[in-house]
Order: C-alpha cells, then structure tokens, then sequence
C-alpha cells in the first residue's frame, strides 16, 4: 500500500466518520444503562464471529451465521422497535437547526449574551424551604431542546418563577403537586407534566419513580432536573442521565450557575 493511499482523506471521509461517531454517541446514549445494551453486545459478538469463522474459511457455521445476520436488520427493527421509536423521538426533539441553539456553539464569540435568564436563587431558595418541610418536588429546566413533547394544553401555564409559587405547587394536597413542573427562562411553562421514565436497571433503590422520571428526561434532552425528595428531604441534581446529590445549597447553588452560564 502505497502513502499516498493513507493521505487521500477527503472532506466526505471526515464528515462520514463524523456522522458515524454522532450515530454511535447517540446509540450509546440511548442505550446506556438499559437492558438493550445486552442485546445490542450479543449482535456485535455474533457478527465478530461471523468475519472470524469468514477470514478462517470455516464455511458451515460460516454460512449459518452469514443467514441469520441477514435476516438479522428485520429481527433488529423488531428488537429493538421501542428503542428505534424513542432514537428517532431523541433525533426530532433536539433542534439542532434552532438558532439559539447554533448560536450556543459560537458563544465564545458573545459571551454571557446566550447565558439563559434564570434567577437560580429563587430556585435555590424553594429547594431550602421544601427540603425543610419534606415537600416532594420535581422541577425540569429547559435548555436548548424543547421539552414541549412531554406536555400539551391542559398542563400549560405562565407563572413567574418565585419560592412560594413553587411551594404552593408541590404543597402535599395542592392540586398541582404531582408530576414535574418545566421551568423556562424564569417561568413555569406547565404543571403536572409526566416525564418519560428511565429504563436503568441498577437504580439505588432509595430512588423511586419520581427520582427515575428526572433521569429519564435528562437522557432524553440537555434539561437540567432538581428533585426534592418527600421520603428524605435531600436534593438531588441531575444532568445528562447522572445523579448529583447535594449536600449543601450553596453546592447546588454553585453548580446551577455553571451550567447555566454555559
Ligand atoms: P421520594 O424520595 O420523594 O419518595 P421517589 O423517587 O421515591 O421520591 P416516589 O415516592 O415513587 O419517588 O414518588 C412518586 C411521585 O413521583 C408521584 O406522586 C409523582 O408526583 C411523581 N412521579 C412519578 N412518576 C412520574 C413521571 N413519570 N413524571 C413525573 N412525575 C412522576
Ligand atoms: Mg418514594
């Protein structure tokens, strides 16, 4: 093989690869966690095989394995039908082409001037009180993706963000208090939003369904999740599918306005 032959890179080679890395970045995203990562493992063996028993002229099991994997991309759609359902939901929902959103990536050009409006100390401020009296809360912020698909009509509202609204709301026999509240840009844009679950197999089992509902939006979208937990009154803070708990508010107030100022 000659040199040259290492240096004809073209632009399309870069772009394919870079498309190629994106597809898997998002696959493992998706996957991550579930029990369909097993799945997607066992395929990725079974076809190792197949090359190998190819390259080693083994031509029965050869042919065997060669039938089943090409049958195997209708098994795959089958298999994996909610996940391809959930993969191309994830893909609809991000937005790239919004401007904010370009915007974002060339925010070293105007710095602070994209930095989300969000008086976080307020946010802060109804965490400390709720944690104080137990009061179960689940509050989403919205970054770049919209959050729209998790919610319609009947649970859209516009309330200034304030420490008593957010109160009232979780308040154990507020008609509001169940479900999540999606907060933008120092609004409450919906009330009683149920939120997709995670489908993690190893949670901590002090997390229950509320905890879950918050990671599951975080795989899903760049949001960002506070939890105040009924049980324990702890905060939990959760971003890009992780937990954070938080041991103290000036932590969590700290964390909040790095990622918000990003
Ligand atoms: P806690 O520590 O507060 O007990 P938890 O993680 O153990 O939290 P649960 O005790 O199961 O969670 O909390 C149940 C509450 O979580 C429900 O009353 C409801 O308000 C909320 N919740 C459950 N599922 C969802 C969902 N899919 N989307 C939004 N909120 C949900
Ligand atoms: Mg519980």
């Amino acid at each position: 093989m000659e040199l040259t032959d290492f240096i004809d890179f073209s632009f399309i080679d870069v772009v394919d690869i870079l498309l190629v890395a994106f597809l898997l970045f998002y696959l493992y995203k998706l996957l991550k966690g579930t029990v369909a990562i097993n799945i997607f493992i066992g395929i990725v063996i079974i076809y190792l095989i197949w090359r190998l028993t190819d390259i080693l002229n083994m031509d029965v099991l050869s042919n065997i394995l060669g039938k089943f994997i090409s049958v195997g991309f209708f098994a795959l759609i089958v298999v994996f039908q909610q996940e391809i359902r959930k993969f191309l939901l994830l893909l609809g929902s991000t937005n790239f082409a919004t401007r904010k959103n370009v915007l974002r990536y060339f925010s070293f050009l105007n710095q602070g001037k994209n930095a989300m409006i969000l008086n976080f100390d307020v946010l802060v401020n109804a965490c400390e009180e709720m944690s104080k009296n137990k009061t179960g809360a689940l509050m989403v912020i919205q970054r770049s993706n919209s959050l729209e698909f998790t919610f319609n009509e009947n649970n859209q509202t516009d309330i200034q963000l304030d420490p008593l609204v957010l109160q009232s709301i979780f308040f154990k026999n507020s008609p509001l208090h169940d479900g999540a509240v999606v907060i933008k840009n120092n609004r409450i844009i919906a009330t009683r939003v149920v939120l997709p679950l995670s489908e993690k197999t190893k949670l901590p089992a002090k997390y229950g369904l509320r905890h879950r509902a918050g990671l599951g939006i975080t795989e899903k979208t760049d949001a960002l999740v506070l939890v105040v937990s009924e049980q324990t009154g702890k905060i939990v803070y959760i971003k890009d599918g992780e937990f954070y708990p938080m041991d103290s508010f000036a932590a969590l107030k700290e964390t909040l306005s790095q990622d918000l100022s990003e």
